[in-house]
């Protein structure tokens, strides 16, 4: 078996009680059936309260009013584990934020952003995102219908995909449009069947010039704007946030809304190593998955795309506050984004949709 692990992985530590926005609120924790059996035998004084809060046709944990999980204290911490012990989590707790992507034969560890803790760290450092590769005896059956030389393509197409958003020579906009071309070169090879030849495709594509248009447009970022009222709004008042930033940045004209980038820009010396972040988290991620359905481009433009509409989200948060904007209210944006995609299957795959019908190079 093939690992690769995203760095800081194992020094991950939950802030728990000092968390601002807990994994315990707003979602549907499912419990596994191994944890399942161990809280119907569990023989404490604790046993009784334990089993009232689970909803056992549901296989999930039982919720307040306000959609928090039965055992989130007032305090943030979790009830069970204070009279419990670690041990006594489920598989979701004891995981999350950790996310594995599996294919046949390989396991790639990650750490969802949806987390403030992983969404600070990550926007906190400049040093670029990077995996450690191990292999191991552990073999498994081979999958059914696994496209195994296509996959290691797109590793090899992920890499140089990589290699071309950490290339900080470039300027930030020309590297997302030379990446985005090259897996459009691929997509190409790919929707014609000539799946071979595909990374010869992309590697020949020529490197951009320039960044690509839509990006600069007031009027087409409107568009990707608005892509985000398509996706089921998971937490509360998020579409009223939506529309509070769209107001404050498309309802001017084209000049003033470069010279707010332009500001922007120039006040946040480190945005674009955020951005880069942002897309390198999400081709890590997501691109190898296009083992499935072949979408190469669909997901590298979503990749890029979301990193743009983040940014649009810290132009209007750093509007609202006076033209100024702290790295904890850019965690904040970026994993209440990352809650509303990637906590959904549909969100995701209704993202995926849009993004291949609106190819932008
Ligand atoms: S969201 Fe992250 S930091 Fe917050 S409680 Fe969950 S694991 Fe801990």
């Amino acid at each position: 078996m093939l690992r690769r692990k995203v760095r800081g992985y194992d020094s991950f530590r939950c802030i728990a009680g000092d968390c601002p926005q807990t994994c315990c609120a707003g979602w549907l924790i499912e419990i596994d059936d191994e944890a399942l059996e161990g809280y119907q035998k569990e023989t404490s004084a604790y046993g009784e309260t334990l089993r009232a809060r689970i909803d056992w046709e549901e296989k999930v944990f039982r919720q307040d009013a306000d959609a928090r999980c039965a055992f989130l204290r007032q305090d943030g911490l979790c009830d069970m584990y204070c009279h419990l012990g670690e041990d006594s989590l489920c598989l979701t707790c004891t995981s999350y934020p950790r996310h594995t992507e599996e294919f046949e034969n390989v396991r790639e560890y990650s750490l969802a952003i949806s987390c403030p803790a992983v969404a600070e760290q990550l926007l906190a450092t400049t040093q670029p995102l990077s995996w450690e590769t191990w292999e191991d005896d552990e073999i498994e059956e081979p999958y059914e219908e696994f496209h195994g030389i296509l996959y290691e393509k797109l590793v090899v197409m992920r890499e140089s995909m990589i290699a071309i958003m950490q290339d900080r020579r470039i300027p930030f906009a020309i590297r997302c449009h030379t990446m985005l071309r090259k897996v459009n070169a691929m997509q190409e090879a790919l929707d014609e069947g000539r799946w071979e030849a595909c990374l010869l495709d992309a590697k020949a594509a020529e490197d951009a010039k320039e960044g690509v248009r839509a990006f600069a447009s007031l009027e087409d970022m409107h568009v990707l704007f608005r892509n985000l009222y398509a996706l089921e709004p998971l937490s509360y008042m998020w579409r009223e946030r939506l529309l509070a930033a769209e107001h404050l940045l498309y309802e001017t004209d084209q000049e003033t809304y470069t010279h707010l980038q332009q500001e922007f820009e120039t006040s946040q010396p480190d945005l674009f190593v955020k951005m880069e972040q942002i897309v390198v988290y999400f081709i890590f991620a997501y691109f190898c998955g296009a083992v499935y359905d072949e979408y190469v481009y669909a997901l590298a433009q979503e990749a890029v795309v979301n990193a743009y509409l983040i940014r649009e989200l810290w132009l209007a948060k750093w509007l609202e506050q006076d033209k100024t904007i702290t790295i904890k209210d850019m965690a904040e944006i970026a994993y209440r984004y990352s809650r509303e995609l990637e906590h959904s299957e549909e969100n995701l795959e209704c993202m995926e949709e849009m993004m291949d019908g609106q190819i932008l190079v």
